[in-house]
């Protein structure tokens, strides 16, 4: 499992892999990544450190990633985080929250005192295929509900039962709202959601000015970041 890398294509940021508690939810549909949680802090905190340990501060931007929010990773983490961002000069991080955490987004920018992307898995900003079929307990009504508390929605493209009309809609939605943003296009994995490879050859093809978009990063592959196995 590979916990640093640094992205290159866009954005150009070091980013790390971290351990953290079980997911608050746990239970969206096609998620099987929280595999990659634990409850030992001890041992979450001595490797979360030796991966921090990677970080130079070459490009002055971290994101930090974790099977979960930022808020599942321990506070020796959070406060270890700090100070690599105090001792490398970082300027700016990106982290990722549920939206059951929209509270507390503020309190972990005002701990870290630099400005932070706040990405949140959105998937889509249809309603009922986010929280139906993904089950994806984010029951906000609107992109302007997203972006009272976050930066940056995280999407997911390519699943059968995905139509191209709301693949469409959010791409708008994405596109007119947001500085930045993730589109993932799905990987089988060992939940039971499966992947569109129509729906997929067709996103590719239509959506292809986005590779040239410095504000859209599209992951083909869960692993484009350089992070995870
Ligand atoms: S919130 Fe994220 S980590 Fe938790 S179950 Fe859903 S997709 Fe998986």
């Amino acid at each position: 499992m590979d916990r640093y890398s640094e992205v290159t294509n866009k954005n150009i940021r070091e980013i790390v892999l971290l351990k953290g508690y079980p997911c608050i939810w746990g239970k969206c549909s096609f998620c099987d990544y929280i595999s990659d949680n634990s409850t030992l802090e001890n041992e979450m905190n001595k490797l979360n450190f030796e991966v921090l340990e990677n970080v130079s501060g070459k490009y002055k931007v971290l994101e930090v990633i974790n099977s979960g929010s930022c808020f599942e990773l321990p506070k020796a983490t959070l406060n270890k985080i700090k100070e690599v961002i105090k001792e490398k000069n970082i300027e700016k991080l990106f982290l990722e929250s549920h939206w059951c955490y929209k509270n507390k987004i503020q309190e972990m920018r005002d701990f870290f005192e630099i400005p932070i992307t706040f990405k949140i898995g959105v998937e889509s900003f249809d309603y009922e295929f986010r929280n139906t079929f993904l089950n994806k307990n984010a029951k906000f009504k609107t992109y302007e509900d997203i972006k009272k508390y976050f930066d940056s929605p995280c999407m997911m493209v390519g699943i059968k039962g995905q139509t191209k009309e709301m693949i469409d809609k959010d791409m708008e939605i994405v596109l007119n709202n947001f500085d930045h943003a993730t589109i993932n296009v799905f990987i089988n994995n060992t939940s039971q959601i499966k992947r569109d490879e129509e729906i997929v050859k067709w996103f590719r093809e239509k959506y292809k000015f986005l590779d040239e978009n410095p504000k859209i990063e599209v992951l083909y592959n869960n692993t484009d970041f350089g992070v995870g196995d």
